[in-house]
């Protein structure tokens, strides 16, 4: 929604050339605090001048970072690093006063985005090259890594600090400079780590927050000075970034949307399960890429985890994330109310509300954007419910009577981010983790976010591109190589010879 911006309310600036940059474009769009249920502030929506300053910004900045010591690039990224850590729950009640999700989880979400920034101040390691030496006579090939140039992130409300920090921490040590457009629904966190790279002594421009929407996007997608799109969204999206920015030679790397199937085999502890279930299903109240969303039991054991669930899920606390509660609200009531549609449709399609987390009581005001943790049984894949993206609390359980219709469910659809085996036989874990169709995969662990030295990314429709985020694969991504062949010799062995150079 953009609005004209109510003049009481302040408004969320872009951060350019190392300083906030106010809004010139009017265009605002309202950004609430959702266990409130009110607009608290206004953020910016850049139109084309403002892209082209922030981008002009970057691409000024980029060849004194580029040839900036390792050593100092280093010593920033300690910095910073020490920075967070120090200051991390001022940005943790940030993201709560406009994500919705409890502190403690806002917390969780900053340690994982720091594992990034540790990984990166690694850069020394990272960006070393190859030598061969001699491989014909008198000859070495030594291959070198080099920036890109500027390079935007695009990212989504989930995750408003780690999804960025995905990918700005290797960027920034690589050697590139960095456009960040923010989901416009929760900004304030991009523009707090801004401060913070330059407290930690970043030049200016080699950070760029550019607040906006499709505006800027495209603005990003389109730049010739852009040399690479780092994007996670919903699918719709995604895919629609990944042809945009390839079509103008970019190179581009975007997660898109999950479904997460958690398989539970029949001699699995159905306690650890019903946890793990509940913590995966409605932590952050669902909106996690890597939320577990249906439950697929292989019987007999279904009616025994349905009750465990429903026993322990009777016990989370909803309410304001700033009152120690489980689980907070959902981002905005467009979303509450799209989440809460699917229960529902998996109603009529002929699925049994078993947890209804309509109306439920809070411990925080009547108008936030509240929708309590539901749980559906016997939901059919036919119905939308199961097919589509639900990103809320609502975990569907799915009966099957064998492993293999289990695993043939899982491969069958359309998104393949994570999934999770609860099982103590080793065996059918190993079959599973080679047959299933999914990039990452949890045995026993239901949220299988890979820590930074791997790679995160999913399979299908969960990304488009050929890198994922982090680890090595987020240091190619961000870095181009260069092959070296030298030789030196004495003038005297010149001479002509027109053949195709061999060993
Ligand atoms: P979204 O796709 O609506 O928005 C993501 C970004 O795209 C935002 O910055 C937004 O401003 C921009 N955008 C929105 N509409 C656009 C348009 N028409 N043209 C150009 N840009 C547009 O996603 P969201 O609702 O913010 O986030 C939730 C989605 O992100 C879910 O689908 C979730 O699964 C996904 N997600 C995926 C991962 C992953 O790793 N695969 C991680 C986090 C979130």
């Amino acid at each position: 929604m953009t609005t004209n911006t109510p003049t009481d309310l302040p408004v969320v600036p872009h951060w350019i050339d190392g300083a906030e940059s106010p809004s010139t474009s009017g265009r605002t769009a309202p950004v609430y605090d959702p266990a409130l249920g009110v607009a608290t502030k206004h953020v910016a929506l850049a139109d084309q001048s403002e892209i082209e300053k922030a981008i002009a910004s970057a691409h000024a900045a980029f060849p004194a970072w580029r040839d900036m010591s390792l050593a100092k690039r280093q010593s920033i990224l300690f910095s910073f690093r020490e920075l967070l850590n120090e200051r991390k729950g001022e940005l943790a009640e940030i993201i709560t006063s406009e994500h919705g999700k409890v502190v403690s989880d806002a917390l969780g979400e900053i340690s994982r985005g720091q594992e990034v920034v540790e990984f990166a101040t690694g850069l020394a390691h990272h960006l070393k090259g190859e030598y061969s030496e001699q491989v014909s006579t008198g000859i070495d090939v030594y291959s070198t890594k080099q920036p890109l140039g500027v390079v935007g992130i695009i990212s989504p409300f989930n995750f408003p600090a780690m999804v960025p920090a995905w990918f700005f921490p290797i960027a920034i040590a690589a050697g590139n400079t960095v456009v960040l457009k923010p989901s416009e629904k929760d900004p304030s966190a991009a523009l707090w780590m801004a401060k913070l790279w330059k407290e930690a002594g970043l030049p200016d421009g080699v950070f760029t927050v550019l607040n906006g929407d499709k505006e800027a996007v495209d603005g990003l997608l389109t730049h010739p000075h852009v040399r690479a799109i780092s994007f996670v969204g919903s699918t719709p999206i995604a895919k629609y970034v990944y042809e945009t920015g390839t079509a103008h030679g970019k190179r581009v790397q975007a997660l898109g949307g999950a479904k997460n199937h958690m398989l539970v085999l029949p001699d699995a502890d159905l306690d650890l399960v019903a946890d793990s279930a509940i913590n995966a299903g409605f932590g952050s109240a669902g909106e996690r890429c890597m939320a577990i969303s249906v439950v697929v039991a292989v019987e007999p054991v279904a009616d025994d985890l349905i009750a465990k669930i429903s026993e322990k899920m009777s016990t989370l606390k909803v309410g304001d994330g700033r009152r120690s509660c489980d689980m907070g609200p959902l981002v905005t009531e467009v979303h509450r109310d799209k989440v809460a549609s699917y229960i529902g449709i998996a109603e009529e399609d002929g699925a049994s509300v078993v947890v209804d987390g309509r109306g439920i009581e809070v411990d925080g005001d009547p108008n936030g954007f509240w929708l309590g943790p539901t749980l559906l049984d016997n939901v059919p894949t036919t119905s939308r419910a199961y097919t589509e993206e639900i990103f809320g609390p609502v975990l569907s359980v799915v009966r099957v009577q064998t492993y293999e219709e289990g695993v043939a469910l899982i491969n069958g659809g359309a998104f393949g981010n994570g999934t999770a085996i609860f099982t103590n036989d080793g065996g059918a874990a190993r079959r599973f983790q080679n047959e299933v169709q999914v990039g990452m995969i949890g045995i026993n662990v239901p949220i299988p976010v890979p820590v930074a030295t791997f790679s995160f990314g999913g399979w299908k429709d969960s990304l488009f591109g050929d890198t994922k985020a982090h680890g090595a694969e987020g240091v190619k991504f961000f870095t181009q190589q260069k092959a070296i062949t030298s030789r030196w010799l004495d003038p005297s062995h010149g001479g002509i010879n027109l053949g195709f150079p061999q060993n």
